[in-house]
C-alpha cells in the first residue's frame, strides 16, 4: 500500500504534495525507468516516496531533478543518490557544505531537528550533477530540464514533460499555489515575471503546470501570478 497520497497527472506522471510544507515531489516514469522532481526534507519522506514510486510504478529510479536548493526539496536526496542528479551548482554546494544554512532554515520552518541531522548525516553531493539536458524515457515520453531565468532564487531548474499529447511541467518554486510565491534574499523579483512569462511559453497554452506547493494550475494561473509579482 503506498506510504503517501498520488495524483496521477498524465498516463507516464504521477505527484504528491508532501504533508509537511506541502511540497510537491512528482515522478516521471517510463519502460522501467523513473525521474523524480525534488525529494522532500527527510530521509522518512524520501523513503516513503521511493517506495511508492516502486510499488505504483515497477520502475527504478535512475534520474532525480532538484529544482533549487531550499532544505523541503533537497535534504532527501541521498536516498536516491545512486540516481543521476540534474541540479544547479548552488544545490552541489549547498549539500556539500551549507549544512548550518540549511538545517537552521529547516528548523525555522518547523522541520524535526533530529529528522533534519539525520538527513544532514546521510547527505552527499551528486556525483553526476548537470544543470540542464534532455532524457528520452520512452519513445513518446521525453523530459527537457531547462533553467528559465532568474526568480524564486537565481538557479530554478523547470522539467517539462512531453507525455505523448500531454504536456506536465514541474515548476518548482516559480510557481506556488497554496501560499504566495516565496520571496527571500536569494529571489530576484524583478526578474521572476518575465521568467514566469518564459515558462509558461516553453510549456505552452495547453500545458497541465505544477507547482513547488499547491494544486496544478493552468498557463493563465502562471500569467497571473507574474502579473501579481509585477505589481508588488
Ligand atoms: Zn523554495
Amino acid at each position: 500500500m503506498a506510504a503517501l497520497i498520488w495524483e496521477r497527472i498524465s498516463e507516464h506522471v504521477i505527484r504528491c504534495r508532501l504533508p509537511f510544507c506541502d511540497v510537491t515531489v512528482g515522478a516521471v516514469h517510463a519502460d522501467g525507468s523513473a525521474l523524480v522532481v525534488d525529494t522532500g526534507t527527510t530521509l522518512s519522506e524520501a523513503h516513503a516516496v521511493a517506495h511508492d514510486i516502486a510499488e505504483l510504478t515497477g520502475c527504478t529510479v535512475r534520474h532525480v531533478v532538484l529544482t533549487h536548493n531550499h532544505f523541503d526539496h533537497i535534504l532527501g536526496h541521498s536516498v536516491f543518490a545512486a540516481a543521476t542528479t540534474f541540479c544547479a551548482p548552488e544545490v552541489v554546494t549547498a549539500l556539500a557544505e551549507r549544512h548550518a544554512w540549511l538545517r537552521a532554515d529547516a528548523v525555522t520552518h518547523g522541520a524535526d531537528p533530529v529528522e533534519v541531522d539525520a538527513a544532514l548525516a546521510a547527505a552527499v553531493p551528486p556525483r553526476y550533477a548537470q544543470a540542464a539536458g534532455n532524457l528520452t524515457l520512452a519513445e513518446d515520453v521525453t523530459v527537457r530540464i531547462v533553467h528559465p531565468g532568474r526568480g524564486h532564487t537565481d538557479h530554478d531548474l523547470v522539467v517539462l514533460v512531453a507525455d505523448g499529447p500531454h504536456t506536465v511541467v514541474f515548476c518548482g518554486d516559480l510557481v506556488e499555489e497554496s501560499g504566495d510565491p516565496c520571496v527571500d534574499d536569494q529571489s530576484d523579483p524583478a526578474a521572476w515575471p518575465a521568467t514566469l512569462d518564459r515558462l509558461a511559453a516553453l510549456g505552452g497554452p495547453g500545458a497541465r503546470y505544477v507547482p513547488g506547493h499547491g494544486a496544478v494550475v493552468d498557463a493563465a494561473f502562471v500569467h497571473r501570478q507574474a502579473r501579481w509579482l509585477a505589481a508588488r
